[in-house]
């Protein structure tokens, strides 16, 4: 073999410092997280090298009988770990996993029930910019003012006005559980499909401390690389009589060949997740994310909904300090090694690229092996960038206790 026999330096420099980012810096985007070492071997395995167009048995490309042997595991695992009829593991994306339900269950046109996108929604839940609210005629719910908590009287009336042939459950930015159980009743009342789209809170069902929605809907999405801690993908579960129509939505609708080595990491994580430490992990998260609320709330930053009872706390910033926006705060918290992201709040005055909120997740830290302690110091760490946002000396200040902080909880050391 003649591979070339110059290393690429200056394309591994950058995966290096990459590396030293997440090695140093506080990761704490909510949709983000850390996978283990057999998933990243999966993930850069020989699998890359392989077209399997179509599904195990039923292949375009001969050569498959051990790429088959993959795939299907990955799907009896899922299935088994999420208690579903049948498995679909070959989305790309999240997004792909979505538009693939759409594909598969709705005509062009058909009407859809989803959460607005500036109370917690996904893009792929019907904004006007994505493909899914181009092609088919998205309603949207959103939360009540007083709670801000999912509306199901609104959610019920918008139903009962419009029709819609599916409701679509599931959020990106949303601090509370999401009971699949009134979305079941309301299909129900008008004849729709349930869909339930598990993206942030796979990992969460997955460790036993959310509702399943697998036994209420008739169609489950979910991200494997968010809290389920897997390699970046998406995966549908479906009840039986919906399994022809999503598999061919999938392949050949919206898809080439798979990702073989993404699925093979997959089913890494999907056996990991099944592990009786998953559920200590999952549970930790939700644990971590309650401390970490209560110590912000402490620095009197306000607080979406009051709390949270999941991997994410969604601040409101305008009580706080009325000039500074979501992204001023990213900003100058990325400059103290402090990553995030700034997110609407629920009818934030502000368009969605300035903001008012920040969204604040515990996946990756919990995983690193933090706990409430170091919950409380991100939070004052947090608050006092916020209050001297301008400030050099403070924020040089504070990028060195992240880096000490950081390095007794290094996820790849060298
Ligand atoms: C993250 C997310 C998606 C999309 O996942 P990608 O892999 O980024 O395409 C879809 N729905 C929800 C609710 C999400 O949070």
């Amino acid at each position: 073999m003649t591979w070339p026999t110059s290393r690429d330096t200056e394309l591994f420099d950058i995966i290096d410092a990459e590396r030293d980012r997440q090695n140093r810096t506080v990761q704490l985007i909510a949709s983000e997280n850390f996978t283990s070492p057999a998933v990243m071997e999966a993930t850069g395995s020989v699998l890359t090298n392989k077209y399997s167009e179509g599904y195990p048995g039923k292949r375009y490309y001969g050569g498959n009988e051990v790429i088959d042997r993959a795939e299907d595991l990955a799907r009896e695992r899922v299935k088994a770990l999420f208690g579903a009829e049948h498995a679909n593991v070959q989305p790309h994306s999240g997004a792909n996993a979505n538009m693939a339900v759409y594909l598969g269950l709705l005509e062009p046109g058909d009407t859809v029930l989803g959460l607005r996108l500036d109370q917690g929604g996904h893009l792929t839940h019907g904004s006007p910019v994505n493909a899914s609210g181009i092609l088919f005629r998205f309603v949207s719910y959103g939360v009540t003012p007083s709670d801000e908590r999912i509306d199901f009287d609104q959610v019920r009336d918008l139903a009962l006005e419009h029709r819609p042939k599916i409701i679509v459950a599931g959020a990106t930015a949303y601090p509370r559980i999401i009971d699949p159980k009134p979305f079941r009743e309301i299909a129900d009342e008008v004849g729709a499909l349930f869909m339930f789209d598990a993206a942030h809170v796979a990992g969460l069902i997955a460790g036993g401390v959310h509702p399943n929605p697998v036994e209420h809907a008739d169609v489950v999405t979910f991200t494997t690389h968010k809290t389920l801690r897997g390699p970046r993908g998406g995966c549908i579960l479906t009840r039986s009589e919906h399994a022809a129509a999503i598999d061919k939505a999938v392949f050949p609708g919206l898809q080439g060949g798979p990702l073989d080595h993404v699925i093979a990491a997959k089913a890494v994580a999907f056996r990991e997740a099944a592990q009786p430490e998953f559920s200590d992990y999952a549970r930790s998260v939700v644990a971590n994310a309650s401390a970490l609320a209560e110590a912000l709330g402490g620095h009197g930053l306000r607080l979406v909904s009051g709390g949270t009872d999941n991997h994410l706390v969604l601040v409101d910033l305008r009580s706080f300090d009325e000039e500074l926006s979501g992204k001023k705060a990213r900003l100058a918290l990325d400059r103290a090694g402090i990553s995030l992201n700034e997110n609407t709040v629920p009818d934030d005055p502000r368009p969605p690229y300035i903001t008012s909120g920040l969204r604040i997740g515990t996946p990756a830290v919990t995983t690193q092996g933090m706990g409430p302690a170091e919950m409380a110091t991100i939070a004052e760490l947090i608050h006092r960038v916020l209050t001297n946002r301008e400030d050099e000396a403070v924020l040089t200040a504070v990028r060195s206790e992240v880096d000490a902080l950081c390095s007794a909880h290094q996820p790849y050391p060298t």
